[in-house]
């Protein structure tokens, strides 16, 4: 036992150099861990101890130096909880399970987590930095006066001319094949754009970003763009303005091509106008992690919201089981807490709605091939549902045996 102290004692703790630690607000500070792409809100005073980590240290180096200011108690804590989220050089255990994973472990780990899969398409911050100028005179004051000003367009066109609207829908024509395709090309080149609106308002405010690329959400291809970096801003407003970029311009798009479709009466102007609309709406969908998701998140300013609200909601069902009663959150929490309660009802639906989505894709091409894949996925999710419950249980007990 007492050489296990000695031992702990002595290994050494020193901050990864990777880590960007943001700038104080609101009376905590955002450190980002860059390769399990995690946030973590940390008080002043635990973000200045972390700070201070540059040299290997001991901890009984640590207590000697913050001795008056951190209780050895404190220190063991506030380390260990660092060493837990990977945030310590060295005995890292997210980085090794990143890196170092085999090709049977890819596929594995691709069976159980479908969800964290990332394939790196494109690193446009050399790019974004190189029209930087450019970048900065799209969002100029000036600027957003037109997106203001095109945005009301097709109202104005419309009081304007009235008998345009009545011609172009005088002139509609039924969905066919030809207009279907051109819709789905504009489509995929539209989101291409509203990635790429992320990725500018981002480095518009000082932000980088380096990857855009592709993700599975619940079985199917989204692209994305790693905007995380605004996580740093320490304005509330900048962030949603990242959040919201795509959307926006997705609905500027709208605009432009209302006008469009009134001054021509092109239908397919009107249907890739329809269909970028209710992309835009759907995007906005807070429980799950599209745009909307972000923008709430911002707003409650809660990096991990998904996480947290989660574990709010199960942390009430301990309550309930432990203790028959559930303590009544403060406002901030409750809406957590509410968010938490929607979200776990509306996430596994999703999950389920996609695994009927690939098994009915897949059955087109063969309904044994749809069933294998289909089958395996559900055994990863169903194992992984069983690890949480598990941790659940054990909780649960713990609480009960104390
Ligand atoms: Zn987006």
């Amino acid at each position: 036992m007492r050489d296990e102290i000695e031992k702990v004692n002595s290994e050494t703790i020193q901050k990864r150099d990777d880590v960007i630690l943001g700038e104080s607000h609101d009376g905590h500070r955002v450190l980002h861990h860059p390769q399990s792409r995690q946030y973590f809100r940390l008080g002043l005073r635990e973000a200045k101890f972390y700070d201070s980590l540059v040299d290997a240290a001991t901890k009984n180096s640590l207590y000697e130096l913050h001795k008056g200011e951190f209780s050895p108690e404190e220190i063991d804590a506030i380390t260990d909880w660092f060493r837990q989220q990977g945030l310590l050089a060295g005995g890292d255990i997210i980085e090794t399970k990143e890196e170092k994973r085999s090709f049977f472990g890819n596929i594995l780990q691709f069976l159980l987590r479908p969800d964290s899969f990332r394939f790196t398409i494109w690193d446009p911050n050399a790019t974004l930095d190189y029209f930087r100028k450019s970048i900065n005179l799209m969002f100029s004051p000036a600027a957003i006066a037109l997106y203001i000003f095109i945005f009301i367009s097709p109202v104005l066109l419309l009081f304007a001319r009235p008998d345009l609207g009545a011609s172009a829908i005088r002139d509609f024509t039924p969905l066919n094949f030809q207009i279907v395709l051109v819709a789905y090309i504009a489509i995929l080149i539209i989101n291409a754009f509203h990635e790429l609106a992320h990725a500018m308002v981002c480095k518009a405010f000082g932000g980088n970003v380096h990857k855009i690329g592709l993700l599975f959400l619940y079985f199917s291809p989204v692209v994305y763009s790693d905007v995380s970096d605004s996580w740093r801003f320490t304005s509330r407003s900048q962030k949603i303005a990242v959040a919201s970029a795509g959307i926006a311009f997705q609905l500027i798009l709208t605009s432009i091509g209302l006008c469009l479709w009134l001054i021509t009466s092109n239908a397919i102007i009107a249907y890739v106008v329809f269909a970028n609309t209710m992309l835009a709406l759907i995007n906005l969908f807070p429980f799950i992690k599209l745009d909307g998701y972000w923008i709430v998140a911002h707003i409650l300013n809660e990096p991990n919201l998904m996480s947290k609200s989660r574990e709010l909601v199960l942390g009430k069902i301990r309550d309930l089981v432990v203790n028959h009663r559930i303590q009544t959150p403060d406002n901030e929490r409750s809406a957590v807490l509410a968010f938490g309660m929607v979200s776990s009802v509306v996430v596994p639906a999703f999950w389920m709605l996609g695994l009927y989505g690939l098994y009915y894709r897949l059955s087109q091409i063969s309904p044994l091939v749809a069933m294998i894949v289909v089958s395996a996925f559900s055994i990863g999710l169903l194992y992984r549902v069983y690890l949480a419950a598990r941790v659940e249980v054990s909780k649960i007990s713990g609480y009960r045996s104390s």
